[in-house]
């Protein structure tokens, strides 16, 4: 082999979230997965060693992580918004998946674009409400590859039965929700069984690690290979011109592009692109940008349009279904309305019907006429004019919304299309 230093070829990465109820592990799970594929910085892991001896405390490994926060509270870390490991393979960036409120607002605005999931159990206490509920909004978000892990395989005597029974309970309730996990693994995460290194402790597990099962996992579409996506944030005016402003959300555009505007359904041609993250003006920009496109013809445009491809273009319609995650503090009933929030786009709409409601112990199908505080409910929404959407499997930002009742986000939904607008309700 040449020792020559191979050229730096740019890096794989995977975004992937790891959810888990409070106190199963997940802080211990990450602090871990750092330390034992070697991405610490150096030194680090000393350093909260030695602080600890030095206070007299037992070492965890979820001060690892709490130093991280506090440095990203500080600034000190240069990206403050994520956190990666890096494997032999590929790099994996951390999506935080907090409390209720937070994990919806990361779904809308589309943070938590993760490509795979790690729902971490305790094999003491197994599924509680959070578990399943954890299953659920991933099923909502369309986020298909999943590793269950069960922890604190060592408070359970390693034991081959608990950790069966676990896997049988949870296959089931998954399948429920049509999420079929790609593995179940027994680890423990503080004492690194089945983390990077093979347990010797549970000879009775044949199946991957960790690190091999996130390592199995595929990249998927990315927001830049997907249809052309500019919501509108600004249209400004100078001279006799009109420069049309946002970020685009997925897809890309170049100069020459014919857009279409939903749902106004007007055309224009790109005449230039105006960019301020390059020193020239480009030719061609893509998800994840902010522009300012100038048009061919003098269109009168407003905050809250879309701009795509004609042959591409979003769902136009005033009535639609949203499969929601309700946090008002009232029961959402039919006839209540609500400020749709669906990217820059905000609309009065109105509860149509309720279609089904789902239990939220078991998230099990309920008859209900209204829908609980942190229920789950597939409701049909109506606005006055036409909306412009996608469907929330396939976009992660068109087709995600929030409802808001003037002064606070009381749900956050994911557009569902399946099956309906039914023409007869239009
Ligand atoms: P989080 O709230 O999900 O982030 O949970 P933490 O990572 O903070 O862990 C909660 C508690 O469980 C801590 O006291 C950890 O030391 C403990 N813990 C985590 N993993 C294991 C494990 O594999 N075995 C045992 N016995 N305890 C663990």
């Amino acid at each position: 082999m040449s020792s020559k230093p191979k050229p730096r070829a740019a890096r794989e990465q995977l975004r992937i979230v790891i959810v888990g109820h409070v106190d199963h592990g997940k802080s211990t799970l990450v602090g871990r997965l750092f330390h034992d594929t070697g991405s610490l910085p150096e030194g680090k892991y000393e350093a909260i060693k030695a602080m600890c001896e030095r206070r007299g405390m037992p070492f965890e490994w979820a001060f690892l992580m709490d130093s991280f926060q506090s440095e990203r509270d500080q600034g000190i870390t240069i990206d403050t918004s994520q956190i990666w490991f890096k494997t032999q393979k590929r790099d994996y960036v951390i999506i935080d998946a907090p409390g209720h409120r937070e994990f919806i607002k990361n779904m809308i605005t589309g943070a938590s674009s993760a490509e795979a999931a790690m729902l971490l159990i305790d094999a003491g206490h197994g599924i509680q409400q959070q578990s399943r509920l954890h299953g659920f909004l991933l099923n909502l978000l369309g986020i298909r590859q999943v590793a269950v892990v069960v922890n604190k395989m060592d408070l359970v005597d390693y034991s081959a039965h608990r950790f069966a029974e676990i896997r049988q309970q949870y296959t089931h309730y998954l399948g429920g929700l049509g999420v079929t996990p790609d593995y179940f693994i027994p680890i423990s995460a503080r004492d690194g069984d089945n983390m990077v290194e093979r347990s010797t402790r549970m000879d009775w597990y044949q199946g991957p690690t960790v690190v091999e099962a996130l390592d199995s996992f595929h990249p998927t579409t990315r927001p830049t290979d997907q249809p052309l996506r500019l919501p509108i944030q600004d249209v400004y005016k100078f001279d006799d011109r009109r420069i049309v402003v946002g970020r685009i959300e997925s897809g890309r555009l170049s100069v020459g592009d014919r857009l279409m505007f939903s749902p106004s359904n007007k055309t224009a041609r790109v005449s230039s692109i105006e960019s301020w993250s390059t020193p020239t003006k480009p030719l061609e920009a893509q998800a994840g940008q902010s522009v300012g496109v100038m048009l061919d013809e003098q269109l009168f445009l407003e905050r809250g349009e879309i701009a795509s491809h004609e042959t591409d273009a979003p769902i136009e319609t005033n009535v639609f279904r949203g499969r929601l995650f309700w946090l008002g503090h009232e029961a959402l009933k039919v006839g209540d309305s609500y400020e749709l929030k669906l990217m820059t786009r905000s609309a009065p709409v109105t509860v149509q019907k309720i279609e089904r409601v789902f239990d939220a112990e078991d998230l099990s199908e309920k008859a209900a006429v209204d829908v609980p505080r942190h229920g789950v409910a597939d409701v049909i929404l109506r606005s006055r004019g036409l909306l412009a959407l996608d469907e929330g499997r396939d976009m992660a930002r068109s087709g995600r919304f929030a409802l808001s009742d003037g002064h606070n986000i009381v749900a956050g939904g994911v557009v569902s299309m399946e099956g309906y607008p039914d023409q007869r309700e239009l």
